[in-house]
């Protein structure tokens, strides 16, 4: 049996091809997500790797933003199913999620079993997201990707007081103006981030194992920064990015067996 699982994100495509429900035998990325070419290069990149066609899959499941205009699926999940799914596969025991993507930030509780109980989200506003850190990232100079590395040089504490992205946005070009350096800026971002972060992952109570996921888990500075506001240790599992990808393709293998 070969599933398909396929995240279609505001930010990026992810998408992991499992065989017999449980083991990955391809998986792909594109950094653009639904709207954009991006889905389908994460197929054409995920297929031509593996020799494998659509028609190959014996259930195809999509999660993500972009789900619903994604015809080739059989079914779509909601993020939340996928992203519980995919951490309680790879972290067992794992009681609580925190997800920052590119458009949102959610933590979901998992049950003893793995299964979710309950979930708070923010998708009202920018701050606090994916989106905050690259408008963050541009005026640093860098990458998203290269916040982290300027976080781990910091040396002076920092403080970015505002809660809106525009205003955050003026504040870091006064810092600058001001001769700080994009080392301590980049800190204060992400301590700024994991303070909004942490007082919605509070809401639904934050019980061990706390695993991360998302795009955003893979800058270090914002998991140092979240753990320094919660006070515990949080498991970024490799590849926190394909999480929702991986749920789902295992949800598509238990379609499958629930079937025969
Ligand atoms: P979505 O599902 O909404 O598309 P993702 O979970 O894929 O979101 O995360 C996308 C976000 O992850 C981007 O907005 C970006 O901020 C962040 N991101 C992507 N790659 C990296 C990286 N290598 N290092 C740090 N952050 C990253």
């Amino acid at each position: 049996m070969i599933t398909l699982g396929i995240d279609i994100g505001s930010a990026a495509t992810k998408a992991i091809i499992l065989e017999d429900g449980s083991r990955v035998v391809g998986k792909a990325k594109v950094n653009m997500g639904t709207g954009t070419s991006g889905i389908q290069k994460t197929l054409d990149l995920l297929l031509e790797q593996n020799g494998v066609t659509m028609e190959d899959f014996d259930c195809v499941i999509a999660t993500g933003y972009g789900r619903k205009w994604f015809a080739q699926a059989d079914r779509e999940m909601s993020e939340l199913s996928c992203h519980a799914k995919g951490v309680a596969f790879s972290v067992p025991g794992a009681r609580t999620v925190i997800d920052i993507g590119g458009q949102d930030a959610k933590t979901i509780r998992l049950g003893p079993t793995g299964r979710m109980s309950s979930f708070v989200m923010n998708d009202k506003c920018a701050a606090g997201t994916g989106r905050f850190l690259e408008v963050m990232a541009t005026i640093l100079e860098t990458k998203v990707d290269g916040l982290g590395e300027l976080d781990a040089q910091a040396q002076e504490e920092l403080q970015i007081s505002a809660t809106c992205t525009v205003f955050a946005e003026s504040e870091v070009i006064s810092l600058l103006s001001r001769g700080k350096s994009r080392e301590d800026i980049a800190w204060a971002i992400h301590e700024s981030v994991a303070k909004r972060v942490s007082a919605l992952a509070k809401r639904v109570g934050l019980e061990d194992k706390i695993v991360m996921t998302g795009g955003v888990a893979q800058n270090p500075g914002i998991v140092r920064a979240l753990e320094k506001e919660i006070k515990k240790k949080i498991i970024v599992p490799e590849d926190p990015q394909m999480m929702g990808a991986l749920g789902a393709a295992i949800l598509a293998g238990e379609e499958v067996l629930k079937k025969k």
